[in-house]
């Protein structure tokens, strides 16, 4: 079936079926506006991503249901990264009209399960037909008491720069979806992220730390945004980079440079975050309840700037910084 035989309304009710019923949504899907409540003393995270076809994910090896997950936790993420806790969303589709409906279906599936994982309910959204690719927005709505909230601008000299899990691992699924494998653990990586809300929570709740983001653009790029506005600058060891076997062994085969994958890559949606140092025990902690690896890679530095270091403590060269839509790509 296609999406033309089912039309706008069709549409919205069949996403709509899949909503569960949530305490705070006072008015859902089906009128002019969604009405939410929220949490007293809390204020309102909100953050928006889209999801472009041909750009950000393609049909030949995206599976739709996979897709919908993703959409979703690539929002969870900046909620996360934020330290708050992610409650409502909306969802806005631009649909080429000849659409299978079973896409959509395999998506709207994907998408609300992931949202039952992390408590959220879809609100809202909009649709309208598309000329050429599938365009895919969503609008997540979280909160968080206002002192809990963390920023990217409150890194200090002296923090310990801190790491959840592993980068790089996501730049080389897309590699190797780029040569035309279609499975295994990296691929999966790039697919099909697990956004660390739980982490996110944790740490915002301790108070612990100075600064965090999520590592969508990669590890230099995403630090260097902490580092910026932070006015602070910071020094990383390569060797404290996590580096997994099997993450080595896969870019060897493959004759990729793990470390510089780990650096530049993006899309893995791990935590970066800056603590002092005396917190660091605590974030260790805290963060073996999740099962969450932390890592700590770096300091931060009065002097601004970024430098890497080798085990050697010589300057790494840095090829390539991360992912900007309008850069010109190597
Ligand atoms: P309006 O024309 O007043 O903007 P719409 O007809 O676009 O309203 O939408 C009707 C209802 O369906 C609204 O509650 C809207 O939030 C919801 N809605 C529209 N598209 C989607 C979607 N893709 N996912 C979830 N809800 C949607
Ligand atoms: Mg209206």
């Amino acid at each position: 079936m296609k999406i033309n035989s089912l039309g706008e309304f069709g549409l919205i009710d069949r996403i709509a079926a899949g909503v569960k019923q949530s305490p705070g949504v006072a008015i859902g899907i089906g009128d002019d506006a969604a009405a939410t409540t929220a949490t007293p003393g809390t204020v309102t995270l909100v953050t928006s991503d889209m999801l472009v076809e041909r750009v950000h994910f393609d049909f030949d090896f995206c599976d739709p249901v996979v897709l919908g997950r993703k959409a979703l936790s690539v929002n969870l993420s900046d909620v996360a990264a934020m330290g708050g806790r992610p409650r409502f969303f909306l969802l806005s589709l631009a649909i080429p009209p000849h659409f299978p409906v079973e896409a959509i279906d395999g998506f709207t599936r994907g998408l609300l399960q992931r949202a039952e994982e992390f408590g959220v309910t879809l609100v809202g959204g909009d649709t309208c037909a598309s000329r050429g690719d599938l365009v895919i927005s969503i609008t997540l709505l979280g909160e968080q008491l206002p002192e809990l909230v963390i920023r990217r601008s409150g890194a200090r000299p002296g923090d310990l720069v801190c790491l959840t899990g592993e980068v790089g691992e996501s730049a080389l699924g897309l590699e190797l979806l780029r040569r035309g494998e279609r499975s295994g653990w990296a691929i999966d990586r790039h697919l099909d992220p697990f956004p660390r809300v739980r982490e996110g929570l944790l740490l915002a709740n301790a108070k612990i730390v100075s600064a965090m983001i999520d590592v969508s653009d990669g590890l230099l790029a995403d630090l260097g945004h902490i580092l910026k506005q932070s006015g602070v600058g910071a020094r990383l060891g390569a060797g404290s980079i996590p580096c997994s076997d099997r993450f080595r062994d896969a870019c060897r085969h493959a004759g990729e440079d793990p470390l510089q994958l780990s650096l530049a890559g993006g899309e893995d949606y791990e935590l970066l975050f800056t603590i002092p140092p005396e917190a660091h025990q605590a974030a260790v902690e805290m963060l073996s309840e999740t099962g969450a690896p932390l890592s700590v890679i770096g300091e931060v530095t009065t002097e601004e700037g970024l430098s890497v270091f080798d085990r050697n403590g010589l300057p790494y060269p840095v090829r390539f910084r991360g992912f900007d839509h309008f850069s010109p790509q190597e």
